[in-house]
C-alpha cells in the first residue's frame, strides 16, 4: 500500500501488515459472532478462542511443556519491574540484577523501593551502557537473576544468556520477545510489553514456570499477584481483548507465514547484518554500541554533528521513513527493526543513507 511508510519506530512499532488487513477484513463481524472483537464479551467462547490459541501457539513456538503458564497481564512491561519482586521476594532473599541500561535501572528501582535487599552485580554504567557484561559473579542464594535480554535505547542485547547455575533468569524480552529460538531450561521467568515485537500496546505477556508460584505470597493485592492471573487464565479482571487478539495475529503469523523461530532469526540477523555492514564500512554513519554485544532489533548509531542528525531525521520523514530519531535521553539515531520489519524496508533505507552521506 502506498501511503505506508517504512516504520522504524521503537514501540509502539510495525506490525506485519497482512496481520493489519485480516483485523480490517474481520472487525466488524469477529468469527462469525455479528459483533466486533472490541464488542464480543472476553466470557464468550468467542474470547475463549482467542486466548487459548495464543497460548498455544506461543508455547509451540518457544517449545514450553507443561512447567509454564503463558499469562496476559496489564501495565506493561513497567509493571513487571514491580510486580516480580514483589512475588518472589517476600521472605526477606535477596535477587541478582545486572544493569544493562535504562529499562533495567527501572527494574533495580522498583526493587528498591519496596525495600527488597537486592544486589546490582554487574553493570555496564561506566561505558555508556555501550556493552554486554561477561563473567558475572552471580550469587548462588539469589532467588532470581533479573537480566534485560535487549537493551532497546542502547541498542544492545545478550548475543546468549548467561550461565546462572541453578538461580533462575527472570528476564525483560520486551524488545526481543520471539525474535529468535530461546533456550527455556535456566529461565524462570520472561515478559514483554506487547507493543515492541508482539502487538498493539495494552498487555505485558508473562510466561512464568510454576514452580515459581510457590515463593507467591497471599497477601498481597490481587491484581498484584501471578497466583490470580495464573488461577484465572489472565481473566480475573476484564483483559484487552483487542490487545490480545492481536497478538494472536502476530504469533499465527510468526508461525504459519514466518515459519518458526529458526526462520524469524535468519530473517533477523540478515537484517541486522545489511545494516550493521553499511554503516561499519561508511565512515560517515557510526554505531554506538560494542560488536559482539551489539541488538539485532535495535541499531543505534550516529552521524558526524547532531544538525546532521536533524536533518538526516527530517529528510527520513520526507522520504518515507519515520522513527529513526534515538531515544531522547540519548540522542543520535535509532532504527528499531522488530520482527516484522522486512528486508526490504533495510535495504530501502541503506539506499536512503547513501544518498544522505553523498549530499552531506
Ligand atoms: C519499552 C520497554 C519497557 C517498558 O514497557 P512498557 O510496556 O511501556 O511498560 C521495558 N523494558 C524494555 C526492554 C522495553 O523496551
Amino acid at each position: 500500500m502506498k501511503d505506508r511508510i517504512h516504520n522504524f519506530n521503537a514501540g509502539p512499532a510495525a506490525l506485519p501488515l497482512p496481520v493489519l488487513e485480516e483485523i480490517k477484513d474481520s472487525f466488524l463481524n469477529f468469527a462469525g459472532s455479528g459483533m466486533s472483537i472490541t464488542e464480543v464479551s472476553h466470557r464468550s467462547p468467542w474470547f475463549d478462542g482467542v486466548i487459548n490459541d495464543a497460548i498455544e501457539r506461543v508455547k509451540r513456538l518457544l517449545k514450553l511443556d507443561d512447567q509454564y503458564h503463558v499469562l496476559f497481564v496489564q501495565g506493561g512491561a513497567s509493571m513487571q519491574f514491580c510486580m516480580a519482586p514483589l512475588n518472589f521476594l517476600s521472605d526477606g532473599r535477596s535477587a541478582d540484577f545486572v544493569n544493562t541500561g535504562t529499562w533495567s535501572t527501572k527494574a533495580i528501582k522498583e526493587a528498591e523501593i519496596q525495600n527488597k535487599p537486592i544486589k546490582v552485580v554487574a553493570s555496564s554504567e561506566d561505558k555508556n551502557f555501550c556493552y554486554i557484561p561477561q563473567n558475572i559473579p552471580f550469587n548462588k542464594d539469589a532467588v532470581y537473576v533479573h537480566l534485560t535480554s535487549n537493551n532497546t535505547i542502547k541498542g544492545t542485547q545478550f548475543e546468549t544468556l548467561p550461565d546462572t547455575g541453578d538461580v533462575p533468569m527472570v528476564i525483560d524480552m520486551s524488545s526481543d520477545v520471539l525474535s529468535r529460538p530461546l533456550d527455556m531450561s535456566k529461565i524462570g521467568m520472561i515478559y514483554a510489553g506487547a507493543q515492541k515485537n508482539m502487538g498493539p500496546a495494552g498487555v505485558c505477556m508473562v510466561i512464568l514456570r510454576k514452580d515459581l508460584l510457590d515463593l507467591v505470597p497471599d497477601n498481597i493485592p490481587s491484581m498484584l499477584s501471578y497466583a490470580t492471573f495464573a488461577n484465572k487464565n489472565s481473566m480475573f479482571n476484564t483483559p484487552p481483548c483487542f490487545t490480545i487478539y492481536t497478538i494472536q495475529l502476530v504469533l499465527k503469523w510468526i508461525e504459519e507465514t514466518i515459519g518458526g523461530l529458526e526462520k524469524m532469526d535468519e530473517r533477523n540477523r540478515e537484517k541486522a547484518g545489511t545494516l550493521y555492514d553499511f554503516i561499519d564500512n561508511s565512515g560517515f554513519y557510526k554505531a554506538t554500541a560494542d560488536i559482539g554485544s551489539r541488538s539485532l532489533m535495535n541499531v543505534t548509531f550516529r552521524l558526524p554533528s547532531e544538525d546532521l542528525e536533524k536533518s538526516f531525521v527530517a529528510e527520513a520523514i520526507e522520504n518515507g521513513f519515520g522513527g529513526l530519531k534515538g531515544h531522547r535521553s540519548v540522542g543520535g539515531c535509532r532504527a528499531s527493526i522488530y520482527n516484522p520489519t522486512g528486508i526490504d524496508a533495510i535495504n530501502d533505507l541503506v539506499s536512503f543513507m547513501k544518498e544522505f552521506e553523498k549530499k552531506s
